[in-house]
């Protein structure tokens, strides 16, 4: 091995291990929670995430659409652990939270460049995180936001009993 040759080795093994040193800070120091949905890699919103677990597994999603969608294409029963306050974004309990459905607001990003390539039918293209659920603590939190955004305001056994597979 020249000494021009060996150079460059050592040269790629220190990237290599700044280059892991450096992701392992971002992932593990700079951002130690999960930022991206575990079902569809989406960004987490603290305003719309959820905790749910489909037969078993606990996961954090971008919203409770997309981990009902995810249950019922696993054809497995989900149970919603948390959801947050759309308002505040503070953790909730599930079962006493109620639910917005339908409405104009979205809240997960799109993936714009797929998006583009189905331009000619966007409104074909199956999402899963559509029509985007929203959790209120209360019932008149969610009354007040179907008046403004309009959808229609669920219990969380009304939006339970979308999932197919109990
Ligand atoms: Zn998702």
């Amino acid at each position: 091995m020249t000494l021009n040759s060996r150079r460059i080795v050592l040269t790629v093994v220190f990237l290599v291990v700044a280059g892991a040193g450096v992701f392992g800070w971002f992932r593990y120091v700079a951002h130690p929670a999960p930022v991206a949905c575990g079902y569809c890699s989406r960004p987490l919103h603290a305003k719309s995430m959820v905790t749910a677990e489909i037969a078993g597994k606990r996961t954090q999603a971008c919203c409770a659409r997309c981990a009902i969608s995810e249950a019922n294409q696993q054809h497995k029963p989900i149970r919603l652990i948390e959801v947050h306050d759309y308002r505040t974004g503070n953790g909730i309990s599930p079962t006493s939270a109620w639910f917005v459905e339908g409405s104009r607001v979205t809240v997960c990003e799109h993936d714009m460049a797929n998006m583009s390539e189905h331009k000619d039918m966007p409104d074909m293209v199956f999402d899963r995180c559509s029509p985007g659920t929203f959790a209120f603590a209360s019932k008149p939190e969610a009354d007040a936001f179907v008046a403004q955004n309009g959808g229609a305001a669920l219990s969380f056994n009304q939006l339970m009993s979308e999932a197919r597979y109990q």
